[in-house]
């Protein structure tokens, strides 16, 4: 399996004390390395703005840039959710996540792999002109809009089982028929973005879930409310939008996931890929906040993306 991932990834500082920091992806690959998973490393290339100008304007990605300082941290919004930072080595990490997909999706439509994206800064908060929660280009978004220009697909879906809604992932496509968006989050949380009557053109699926969800319940709301939307959808890709932070330990959440649980939901995404998309599947790393969670989710999630032959 084909893990793509970058240095450049681990240079983004958000501040001391913020959530979103190197160690979440410094543990996820070591944790990956001293696994027995079979896995080839791929360095991410820095994403083409011609490619990421498919869901942002050019503009928007420019002006972004144009506030990433010489030294120290700056915030691109304004409070009280001033906690989406630029440092100075913020671009090449905001590409090379970006690009990743992209790569990631050339592979895994041509030899139909299953293929894992391990990098930061995280995406599915990102809307077309606005960044927001961590995220400024939608990784996933893009990685979705190249596969169909660059080969005529038609149906695509995103599965984000990330605690928080991904309301950047939503509003991209929510017109748009070709693009299936199913989501599982905690709500009210934040974005505050996700109510089960937001269905975009029949497209979007979203499945809230109160505090204090259970794995059981997890599993069984997920099954019902965004699995078997999927399926009736019949994807010709799954892109996986894999957030890790509806785990029990998570300090930015209230559902109670077992780590173990990131198989049984990654397995029943593999199976509906097995069953409509030639087996493709993309995973996007988006949140996950506490270390060794993580660590342990990532290794459940990356053996059901596993081939099994
Ligand atoms: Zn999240």
């Amino acid at each position: 399996m084909i893990i793509y991932t970058h240095d450049d990834c681990l240079k983004k500082f958000n501040g001391n004390n913020h959530p979103e920091r190197k160690e979440r992806l410094e543990s996820i690959l070591s944790s990956i390395k001293s696994s027995n998973l079979k896995v080839e490393f791929k360095e991410a290339p820095l994403a083409e703005l011609e490619i990421v100008s498919l869901v942002h304007p050019k503009k928007h990605i420019e002006q972004i840039f144009s506030y990433i300082p010489k030294e120290g941290i700056v915030g691109v919004e304004n409070e009280p959710y001033a906690d989406t930072m630029l440092c100075p080595d913020s671009k090449n990490a905001i590409l090379r996540s970006c690009g990743a997909g992209i790569a990631a999706a050339k592979i895994s439509w041509v030899k139909n792999e299953r293929i894992f994206c391990a990098v930061r800064p995280p995406g599915h908060h990102a809307e077309t002109i606005r960044a927001n929660g961590f995220c400024f280009i939608n990784n996933v978004a893009v990685a979705a809009r190249y596969l169909q220009k660059q080969y005529e697909i038609n149906k695509i879906a995103i599965i984000d089982f990330d605690v928080h809604h991904g309301n950047g992932t939503q509003e991209i496509f929510y017109k748009d028929q070709s693009v299936a968006y199913g989501s599982s989050h905690e709500f009210p949380l934040f974005p505050g973005t996700g109510a089960e009557n937001e269905t975009g053109v029949g497209n979007i699926f979203n499945a809230t879930l109160k505090a204090g969800t259970s794995s059981k319940e997890f599993i069984a709301i997920f099954d019902q409310k965004v699995l078997k939307a999927i399926d009736k959808f019949k994807p010709e890709v799954i892109l996986i939008s894999a957030g890790f932070d509806a785990h029990k330990s998570d300090p930015l959440a209230n559902i109670y996931l077992e780590s173990d649980d990131f198989f049984k939901i990654t397995k029943n995404i593999v199976d509906i890929a097995n069953t409509h998309s030639n087996g493709r599947v993309i995973s996007f790393l988006e949140g996950g906040y506490d270390l060794q969670a993580l660590s342990e989710s990532i290794i459940e999630h990356l053996n059901a993306l596993k081939p099994h032959v």
